[in-house]
């Protein structure tokens, strides 16, 4: 599901939930900015909840490749499997594909470019964009997720 602003600004993830509240589709977990804010780290606060952007090779997960689930950093919701993981260069960590219905899908066009941003479809908080440029992998699609959006649970390979 492809969800558009109905109006032609981009809004940060409290303002998102708002509207989403008003047409009855709130997310399973809906907090106040305080409370985000309380909660996470104000980097943390500042991509997931203002759609920021974590500097390029900077991120705890860009070049992981240990087995795992990576689950939203916000709500722990899981987002993405550790296998569907790639290694794309662009300083962030990268997916091919994220778990079924764990996404949700926004136009964004800030910053002069049309690009779809990828939230937390549980919580609504930033994660990243995706791309049709993920060249080679099975979907072609590569999800360019901030490592401080995300929290990996290992799994034991035992
Ligand atoms: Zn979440």
């Amino acid at each position: 599901m492809k969800l558009r602003w109905p109006f032609g600004r981009h809004r940060r993830p409290q303002e998102w939930a708002a509207t989403r509240r008003l047409e009855g589709m709130a997310y399973d977990v809906e907090k106040t900015d305080e409370e985000w804010r309380a909660e996470l780290s104000p980097q943390e606060y500042q991509v997931l909840r203002q759609a920021g952007t974590e500097r390029a090779f900077t991120g705890e997960y860009t070049d992981t490749e240990t087995t795992g689930i990576y689950r939203c950093k916000a709500c722990q919701a899981k987002l993405f499997e550790s296998d569907t993981k790639f290694h794309s260069g662009c300083g962030w960590p990268s997916f091919y594909q994220p778990l079924s219905d764990t996404i949700e899908y926004i136009d964004d066009s800030t910053m002069g470019m049309k690009r779809t941003e990828v939230r937390c479809a549980n919580c609504g908080s930033h994660l990243g964009h995706v791309f049709p440029d993920g060249y080679g992998t099975p979907t072609g699609d590569r999800y360019c997720i901030n490592s401080i959006s995300l929290t990996l649970e290992p799994v034991d390979p035992a």
